[in-house]
């Protein structure tokens, strides 16, 4: 058990000036309010806050951080006030301490919204003080370790599923890889136990072996670039278990491969020894072109540093090698706490400020979307970022995710060059605006003052400034244009009906039947019809009494035209389109919703209207003027089929389980199709048929609980 010794002595021995009185007396304060108070292990509550900030401490991190480390729970857990700790410690640990409860509030779900929220909550904290990050993320690491002591292995796993889903890519973006890795293991053996095994067992094959080939590797490699003067340091290092069953389901390898389980790392003193480095290997053992990456000349967006190489070893096999400088090594290994400095406080030098000002942005961006799906698709961008780095005509780099276009490239350089970007050159040669940009390119923007966002550029940006501001160009030009294309449908049907839709605006008389409406003016009226929430007969019924209409002949709208060409359906099809009535509405196959999903109509050309989910990616590709407001009906008796996928081990006897699970539900099952992955994996596809999402929602948390099964998700489509 740490003491507060070790942590007093670990502290002075980086900063030995430093006056950690403060952690002294934040020690004794958490002590006094956390007496008696157990963590589920049975130790004092106390060995928590003494193991965080502890952590800080190995981390070097300033006095304040780790006094606000021992007092991080006092707030949450205690009788203690943020007062308190105001007039007791000061400003900035108060402020760090109460950061750090704020964020504890959040609940632990799932649930994608809630999810959203907490990392929108992290994110905004980062940005305010990134020490209180930094203390939920060594108090997140010591929960994760003794999570054994939770007794419910469905918390364990929720708990852990967290940890992937948030967690780690913070750390990840930080660039502290240690805690990432630490993290990414525990999580993974709770998250998939016999995953977890089954590569450990992998990695401890043979282990005598592996260990005999470490040492002839790195014999070889050290012969050969000492032989020219070069000083070295070399390791042989078995990678981490979540990243190497990570890279088998992506590759689709097998296990056996012992390039995917040992790496090497080469220390070297300055930037040249690694070049140097790196054409000495090359000389002796041939390199795989494409597995060559520079990451020296083109540091990550976190500020990682190292070459990276694979090449044909001495036994014809694949050899993973790095080589970096001592420096490189901290930060790869620290990220931003490498860059910290205990003098300067919270404020971080430019350099490091530099290498975060993704953080920044985020934060900026994030303000001008309310949506939280909106928002969580961007954090999802800017967290799981896989760069391309691409030059400006005047030779300045700009980093971009992967698959960014020029339109991303235009809207990262300025707004207003983004919103009047025509065209561009990359490497000199013509692209379409939907071009994909890759590493190296040099890329030239032509604007026009003229040109203007296109809602078809969506499709393809893949930056969230980008797609933030074209959003916003949108929106504003819908109104306009359901107000054009409005006023084109009534004209229409006003001329179908012998009336007169021009001279009913000319003589206001229109005013009167927007105020009938509701509505404020008769744009807003206009608009309605263009978004289709009003038909235009509605609006014709209003401002022409009953007997000047044509009785014999009935008016044809667009929709009554639809519905006549398809027929209408005479079942009731569980779906409420606004303000008409008989529609033929049918369900979309992409995403098949559900009673309880938002939904959203898309007014088809003669197939009456497809009822899509809100969420559904096809929604994003079609112009909004085609969109319709509509809504479950009360009285649902039907059913919806919906798509499940379950990845579960192998078992005898797993399907009836499954399938007992489903019927005794009352669901049918219309479907069904079984893999069988490389890894023992199963992914079992079920189409079955359901009254809702509650009910969907029940046989899935039952499956959950089946013997063996890993994960089930709802899924769109299975392609088959
Ligand atoms: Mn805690």
């Amino acid at each position: 058990m740490i003491r507060i010794t070790d942590i007093l002595d670990k502290v002075s021995e980086y900063t030995p000036d430093a006056d950690t009185d403060i952690i002294d007396r934040a020690y004794i304060y958490s002590a006094q309010v956390h007496a008696g108070q157990t963590r589920l292990s049975g130790e004092p509550y106390l060995t928590h806050p003494l193991e965080v900030a502890s952590i800080l401490a190995d981390m070097q991190f300033d006095v304040e951080s780790i006094a606000a480390a021992l007092l991080h729970d006092v707030v949450e857990d205690t009788h203690a006030t943020r007062e308190e700790i105001e007039e007791m410690f000061g400003h900035n640990v108060a402020h760090i301490v109460s950061g750090v409860t704020k964020l504890s509030k959040i609940t632990c779900s799932t649930k994608a919204v809630q999810q959203a929220e907490s990392l929108r909550k992290m994110i905004l904290a980062m940005a305010d003080d990134i020490r209180v990050i930094l203390i939920k993320l060594a108090d997140r690491l010591h929960n994760m370790r003794t999570l054994k002591y939770h007794k419910r292995a469905e918390k364990q796993r929720s708990i852990a599923q967290e940890t992937l889903d948030i967690y780690v890519p913070i750390a990840a973006r930080l660039g502290i890889f240690w805690m990432k890795q630490e993290l990414e293991d525990i999580a993974f053996f709770y998250t998939m136990p016999e995953e977890y095994e089954n590569i450990n067992a992998l990695v401890n094959k043979d282990r005598k072996e592996k260990e005999e080939y470490i040492k002839t590797v790195k014999k070889k490699l050290k012969e050969k670039i000492t032989s020219s003067g070069l000083k070295a340091d070399i390791k042989g290092r078995y990678k981490q278990p979540y990243s190497i069953y990570h890279k088998m389901l992506s590759q689709n390898l097998d296990f056996n491969e012992i390039y995917d389980i040992i790496a090497f790392r080469i220390i070297v003193n300055t930037i040249s020894d690694c070049y140097n480095s790196l054409g000495l290997i090359h000389s002796m053992w041939k390199p795989i072109h494409s597995k060559i990456k520079d990451y020296i000349g083109v540091p990550k967006p976190n500020g990682y540093q190292s070459l990276h190489t694979t090449v044909i070893g001495p036994y014809g096999e694949r050899v993973e090698i790095q080589i970096r400088t001592d420096e490189m090594d901290q930060v790869a290994e620290s990220g931003i706490a490498a860059h910290w400095s205990y003098k300067e406080g919270a404020t971080l030098d430019d350099k490091t400020v530099g290498t975060f000002a993704w953080l920044r942005d985020l934060v900026e961006n994030q303000k001008e979307s309310s949506d939280p799906d909106e928002f969580i698709e961007n954090v999802k961008i800017d967290l799981y970022p896989d760069e391309i780095y691409i030059f400006t005509p005047g030779g300045e780099i700009k980093t971009l995710p992967k698959g960014a276009t020029p339109v991303d490239f235009a809207y990262k350089i300025h707004t207003e060059v983004g919103a009047h970007c025509t065209g561009a050159k990359v490497n000199g040669k013509l692209v379409p605006l939907a071009h994909r940009l890759e590493t190296g390119d040099t890329v030239q923007i032509t604007t026009s003052n003229e040109h203007h966002p296109s809602a078809d550029w969506l499709h393809f940006v893949k930056t969230v400034k980008a797609r933030t501001k074209i959003r916003q160009w949108v929106k504003a030009r819908e109104k306009e244009r359901s107000i054009s294309l409005g006023k084109e449908i009534c004209e229409k049907i006003f001329r179908k009906n012998n009336q007169n839709f021009s001279g009913l605006v000319k003589s206001g008389d229109i005013e009167k039947a927007a105020a009938a409406f509701g509505f404020k003016t008769s744009d807003d009226l206009i608009a309605q019809v263009g978004f289709g929430k009003l038909t235009p007969l509605q609006v014709l019924h209003k401002t022409i009494p009953e007997t000047e209409q044509q009785q014999e002949k009935k008016p044809a709208t667009i929709l009554s035209k639809i519905i006549k060409s398809t027929k209408v359906k005479e079942k009731s099809s569980g779906v409420i389109v606004k303000g008409i009535d008989d529609i033929l509405v049918k369900f979309a196959k992409c995403c098949n919703p559900l009673p309880g999903d938002a939904i959203t109509g898309y007014i088809t050309q003669g197939q009456g209207v497809a009822i899509h989910r809100k969420n559904c990616l096809n929604v994003l590709k079609m112009s909004p003027e085609r969109l319709i407001d509509v809504q479950w009906s009360e009285d649902l008796t039907d059913s919806y089929p919906v798509t499940i996928r379950i990845r579960s081990a192998d078992r005898v006897g797993l399907l009836a389980d499954v399938t007992s699970v489903i019927t005794k539900n009352k669901a049918n099952i219309v479907n069904g199709h079984t893999e069988t992955g490389d890894y023992g994996i199963v992914s079992s596809y079920f189409t079955i048929s359901v009254a809702s999402t509650e009910q969907l929602q029940k046989i899935i948390t039952e499956i959950k609980k089946v013997k063996k099964v890993r994960d089930v998700k709802r899924i769109v489509s299975t392609n088959k």
